[in-house]
């Protein structure tokens, strides 16, 4: 049900935030004034993803003077997924609107968002013009990780949109049943389908603070969302043992065939060693990627909670 009294649609913003204390003020004056133009009601889901800073206080002061601002705070660091998908959890609107707290994703775009949304449109996507504000290697590996993303998995991920999008109820109804522990956001906000639209937007540089990805948490950010939508590394073996089987055989004869025309010759070694490790090197290669699957599947099965939530905030009963 949604809480508003009034029979105007209610708009959901969900906002994951850790440590972010330096922009909270800027953010709630630069969303609020965005909000109130439009015609609708709202809603502020703000998740605390256990941060050490005075995030908390903060957000419970800004709720307690706008019933508008709801907090949900988890009892550690979870990650930017689970933080996500607790505001998913909470939140009650006709549309949802993922957002960043630290100003990286406009606010004012939200108003073409709605128009969107109001033409009939259940996801519009909020899509980076260009990347300029990224460094050269950063914009590289986005690239390279869209088109491999998009190759090798059923959901295609547009390319360049973040999290920032708005989505319709019905959309949000489908993700919330998507019972995986392994959120990959990007690819699960994608996976429902709908009729979908995107709107463009040039990415400003963070407001305050500094991000909380390095170049080492987005690659293992990206291996883990191929992994989750995508099982093709793991065929690629069999392709690779398939083609390896066959060349073997081929030098095999060529092998014996050599030596029943021209005799024993005894300096195998190169070719013995480059045989073995070769496939050596294959072999750990696939055994690990058998691993990391493995440990999905280790990971669903322990069926763990998301995310652990130690208190509310302006939520209703
Ligand atoms: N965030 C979070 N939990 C984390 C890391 C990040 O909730 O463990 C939030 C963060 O507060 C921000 C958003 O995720 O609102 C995006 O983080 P950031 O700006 O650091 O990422 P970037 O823009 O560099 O990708
Ligand atoms: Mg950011």
């Amino acid at each position: 049900m949604s809480n508003n009294a009034s029979d105007k649609k209610l708009l959901s913003l969900l906002v994951p935030m850790y440590n972010e204390s330096s922009v909270i003020p800027i953010f709630f004056e630069t969303v609020t004034e965005v909000l109130t133009t439009l015609k609708l009601d709202y809603e502020i889901v703000c998740v605390n993803d256990g941060s050490t800073d005075n995030t908390l206080q903060l957000l419970l002061e800004y709720s307690s003077n706008d019933p508008r601002i709801k907090v949900v705070s988890f009892s550690r660091n979870f990650g930017k997924e689970p933080a996500m998908t607790a505001a998913l959890d909470y939140a009650t609107g006709d549309a949802m609107i993922p957002i960043d707290a630290d100003l990286q994703d406009p606010p004012e775009l939200i108003h073409e968002m709605i128009a969107k949304w109001d033409e009939g449109f259940d996801v519009v996507y909020a899509k980076r013009a260009s990347r300029e504000t990224d460094t050269v290697i950063k914009r590289n590996t986005a690239m390279w990780f869209y088109s491999l993303f998009n190759s090798m998995s059923d959901t295609d991920i547009p390319a360049n949109v973040g999290d920032y999008r708005l989505m319709d109820k019905k959309v949000v109804e489908v993700i919330r049943k998507l019972p995986e522990k392994d959120r990959f956001m990007k690819g699960l906000f994608c996976w429902p389908g709908f009729k979908n639209t995107t709107v463009e937007f040039e990415r400003p540089l963070r407001a305050e603070g500094e991000t909380k990805f390095n170049m080492w948490k987005l690659w293992n950010f990206a291996l883990s969302g191929i992994a989750s939508f995508s099982t093709m590394p793991i065929r690629m073996g069999i392709y690779l043992g398939l083609f390896i089987s066959a060349a073997s055989f081929l030098y095999g004869i060529f092998i014996i065939s050599k030596t029943v025309l021209f005799g024993v010759d005894v300096a195998g070694y190169a070719s013995m060693m480059v045989a073995v490790l070769f496939l050596g090197g294959i072999q750990l290669f696939f055994l690990g990627l058998m691993g990391e699957y493995i440990g999905r599947i280790y990971k669903e099965v322990k069926n763990r909670p998301l995310y652990v939530v130690e208190r509310t905030i302006g939520f209703e009963q």
